[in-house]
């Protein structure tokens, strides 16, 4: 792979330099998680989900334009068919710094091994509680023994300082804030809790009543551990705090109450091909139509690449009591 051509660099027009990009490879899942997906979701047909070939084509592209961070998110990456194959391809761009992964973690006894034979570098796994039928209510089909089974398979294969990704309720789960930072120090994991924005019409829950704030959360936490502030980041929108005398990470990603928009690095690719200038905004450029207009020429799909960087917005506008403002389910988006 060549070397990005520092023309061509990805900067849009408030000077920031998009470096991360996160591909969702389905919009499917084995779960159906409260806050992500509404009971009833029906997901996209096959023929218009960018094929493993073309997920990986992009992949190539981006790191052409200086994309130095990949993840692969969804849906349940895991659950498509064949993406063993795309990680591979993924993991063998030189360019590429890093390929992460983020999953709920249910088909990690099966593809742990090889996804860090591919090269993935990292791993974030999902895990809202640790109380099996609160698992279960919370994902609405899960088996909490299949996820810690992940956990523990991710490890014995090799990977290093995974971290879990807790999305805070109240009243589901807020008050095993300081048993899932007890389990992360036992396992020596990271975890990052998340607060909840309202993408899509998920009909399960009022998202405002349901709100938990970080704040509260690094309160509740205080009562238990010491936290100790770290400027420390891993390029994400998490902020984090160290477990005084565990090596556990603490971050909090707190769209609501950190607008975390000025340093915007990222940008999201849809299962469609949709590329994503800000997750809590619409503005979107087709990508499938450049990839299957051109299937041999990367230069137009750099192109339009380089052109959505003019449509990237400030930030995000959430707002919790109001209807959501952004209408596609955080599986459709790419989380
Ligand atoms: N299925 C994988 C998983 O659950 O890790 C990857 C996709 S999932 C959409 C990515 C992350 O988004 C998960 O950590 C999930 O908890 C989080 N998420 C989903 N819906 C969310 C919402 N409405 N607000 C905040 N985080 C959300
Ligand atoms: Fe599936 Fe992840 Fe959404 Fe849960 S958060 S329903 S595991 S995509």
């Amino acid at each position: 792979m060549l070397n990005p051509d520092p023309e061509s660099a990805l900067i849009d027009r408030f000077g920031r330099r998009i470096t991360y990009v996160r591909l969702s490879v389905t919009d499917r899942c084995d779960l159906r998680c409260v806050y992500c997906m509404a009971e009833d979701m029906r997901f996209l047909p096959r023929a218009q989900v960018l094929t493993l070939e073309e997920i990986a084509r992009l992949g190539r592209c981006f790191v052409a334009l200086g994309v130095t961070k990949l993840r692969v998110t969804g849906g349940e990456p895991l659950v498509r068919r064949n993406v063993l194959w795309l990680f591979e391809q993924l993991g063998a761009l030189s360019g590429l710094h890093e390929l992460t992964l983020t999953t709920n973690g249910t088909q990690l006894p099966r593809l742990a091994a090889g996804l860090k034979a591919a090269g993935v570098t990292r791993l974030n796994i999902s895990l809202d509680s640790l109380r099996p039928e609160r698992f279960h209510a919370i994902t609405r089909l899960g088996e909490l023994r299949q996820t810690l089974d992940g956990i523990a398979a991710a490890q014995a294969a090799g990977f290093a300082r995974i971290k879990l990704n807790s999305v805070v309720l109240k009243h589901r789960n807020h008050d095993e804030v300081g048993d899932l930072v007890a389990f992360a120090m036992a396992k020596g994991l990271d975890i990052s809790f998340i607060e909840e924005m309202p993408l899509g019409v998920i009909g399960d829950h009022d998202r405002g009543e349901a709100f938990y704030s970080s704040a509260q959360i690094r309160a509740d936490l205080a009562a238990r551990f010491e936290l100790l502030p770290t400027t420390e980041t891993t390029g994400g929108p998490a902020r984090y705090w160290r477990v005084a005398g565990s090596a556990t990470r603490v971050g909090f990603i707190s769209p609501h109450s950190h607008n975390f928009c000025g340093d915007c690095n990222r940008v999201r690719v849809t299962a469609e091909g949709r590329l994503l200038l800000c997750l809590g905004q619409e503005y979107s450029v087709d990508l499938r139509r450049a990839l299957r207009a051109n299937p041999t020429d990367d230069e137009r799909v750099h192109h339009s690449i380089r052109q959505a960087m003019s449509i990237k917005p400030r930030g995000h506008d959430f707002d919790l009591h109001g209807q959501p403002i952004v209408f596609r389910h955080m599986n459709a988006t790419g989380g």
